[in-house]
């Protein structure tokens, strides 16, 4: 049996008709950039997200620069970001010249220990870039109430997280300003790329409207020096599609999700996700934990199944981040995390043929 890491063709297709008739109505409107979709899907993913704004922008990078550039963050500043984040959430801080400022995770839920912010925030620090890792929502709450205190901005990265929430409130919802991002493998994909800035700040919202589009509200008019950073709308036309299933296809990766914790649960050195009694996830991805991890993988790999490992360099050992000068042992939890984890096939179109594959494989690896 193969079973894929991510099968984004099953995913798709089980959309077929609706995506073929979004893309016929948008091709047969002859309007293809900020129109109708666009319009349409900022305001239903805003409602999703129970925020007042939400604006639709080239990609989940994008989302986050801009977001940052709305805050009036730049060269000088400081932004605290996790240890063991996707690089993305750090290059946005260092494309608007801002320095990233990593502080380690939990090693259980592996989001944002708000213990350890306050002592590396500084007269520079502007804010809090929060990422609600792998599906589950980060410490929010108590993140917020840091920021507040100390006056400075929360952002989060909610590029994993569409539909989790903590405290009942939706990720996306928490910070001053939040981006996203519908790369084709996230929860909510796109056939290609796009991203999405939520926010409930009218100030912050109008800035990016203008910011993402060359800087313009009036054609040939240009307030400020923006940049061209649009969902297209064809993209929009499929997102509204997906956006319309996202709860039931988050809740089933939940029921396979504990498929696996039940499966694998005590088998070898394994450790399993853990989700905080505060928090809810969505399951972007399924990370387990072994020291076996490199064996457990190729192992996997000659059974047909696909794995991938989120990730295998934290972003301060990256050679893009020579500069800053971390060494190897700077940040223990995230430099673990990295040697141990591997992320199991999830996806709402998996069989429960698939899940009891891997499970059983998994099993006679470490028999
Ligand atoms: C995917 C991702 C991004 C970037 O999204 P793109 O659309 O690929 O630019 C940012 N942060 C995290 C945590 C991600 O997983």
């Amino acid at each position: 049996m193969k079973v894929p890491y991510l099968d984004l063709l099953k995913i798709n297709k089980s959309y077929s008709e609706e995506l073929r008739s979004a893309y016929e109505q948008t091709m047969d409107s002859g309007w293809y950039i900020l129109g109708k979709n666009v319009d349409a899907f900022e305001k239903e993913y805003a409602a999703y997200s129970q925020t007042e704004y939400s604006l639709g922008v080239a990609n989940g990078l994008d989302a986050l620069i801009i977001s940052l550039k709305a805050l009036q963050i730049g060269a000088g500043d400081e932004v605290i970001v996790p240890s063991n984040t996707y690089i993305a959430s750090w290059l946005a801080i260092s494309y608007v010249g801002a320095t990233p400022i990593p502080v380690e995770p939990r090693l259980d839920t592996y989001n944002l220990n708000p213990e350890l912010i306050v002592s590396k925030i500084t007269s520079r620090t502007k804010a809090i870039m929060v990422v609600n890792l792998y599906g589950q929502s980060a410490e929010l709450e108590e993140v917020c109430a840091i920021a507040k205190q100390h006056k400075i901005a929360v952002i989060e990265d909610n590029a994993q997280s569409q539909g989790a929430t903590y405290k009942g409130k939706l990720t996306g919802s928490w910070g001053d300003i939040n981006g996203t991002s519908f790369y084709p493998g996230k929860n909510l994909g796109a056939i290609g790329d796009g991203g999405a800035i939520t926010t409930s700040d009218a100030e912050l919202f109008k800035f990016c409207k203008v910011f993402r589009n060359y800087g313009s509200q009036v054609k040939y008019y240009n307030e400020i020096k923006g940049v061209n950073s649009r969902l297209d709308e064809l993209q929009a036309a499929f997102l509204r599609v997906k956006l319309s299933d996202l709860d039931r296809t988050n809740a089933l990766r939940n029921d396979f999700a504990k498929v696996y914790d039940e499966g694998l649960a005590n088998v070898g050195d394994l450790v399993l996700p853990k989700i905080a009694a505060d928090a809810t996830s969505v399951f972007h991805i399924y990370l387990v934990r072994t020291k076996r991890r490199d064996e457990l993988a190729k192992y996997l790999s000659e059974q047909g199944i696909g794995t991938v490992i989120h990730y295998p360099i934290p972003p301060h050992l990256q050679e893009a981040y020579s500069e800053l000068g971390y060494k190897k042992g700077d940040f223990p939890i995230a430099e673990e995390i990295a040697e141990t984890c591997l992320s199991l096939p999830l996806h709402q179109e998996m069989s429960s043929e698939e899940l009891e594959y891997v499970i059983d494989k998994i099993k006679t690896f470490f028999s």
